[in-house]
């Protein structure tokens, strides 16, 4: 895994300071994980993430006997989100026991609902190790903007 150093980072279009959300975010995150229903890999992972109203959702992995069944905790997370009636992340925090980047695929559905400044935060269950931005994970990424120019 790359490290990079923590370096403290403001987003672009919102008035949201990483350092004050960062950890609400990971206790959050972490707290979730435990509710993780990972009987196969017994890799558990939490995300939680906060949206354009301030609003704090969470999400964990769910696995299914099924293997392509199964859903991240981004995702889930985000799903919670779309329920709640949010549409836009504002930063997210993953949390995993030795902290890991999220699959291409959640970077692909964390781009469509998030701009490319929007922090990414990796941590492990004993605090924050790294902070992306989404467009870091997913640079050149295909988006609404791709679907949107042919219509
Ligand atoms: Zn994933």
């Amino acid at each position: 895994m790359t490290t990079k150093k923590m370096k403290k980072k403001r987003s672009s279009n919102t008035d949201i300071r990483i350092q004050d959300v960062q950890e609400i975010l990971f206790d959050a995150a972490k707290n979730v994980m435990r509710q993780a229903y990972a009987p196969y890999s017994k890799f558990r992972v939490g995300a939680a993430l906060i949206d354009e109203t301030g609003t704090i959702h969470v999400g964990t992995n769910v696995e299914n006997a099924s293997y392509g069944g199964t859903i991240c905790a981004e995702r889930a997370a985000i799903c919670s989100m779309i329920a709640g009636g949010g549409r836009k992340l504002r930063a997210i925090a993953i949390v995993t026991e030795k902290g890991t980047p999220p699959c291409g695929l959640c970077r692909q559905i964390l781009s469509e609902f998030a701009g490319p400044e929007v922090p990414v935060i990796i941590a492990g269950k004993k605090g924050v190790l790294d902070l992306y931005s989404v467009g870091e994970l997913l640079p050149e990424s295909f988006g609404p903007k791709n679907l949107l120019k042919h219509s």
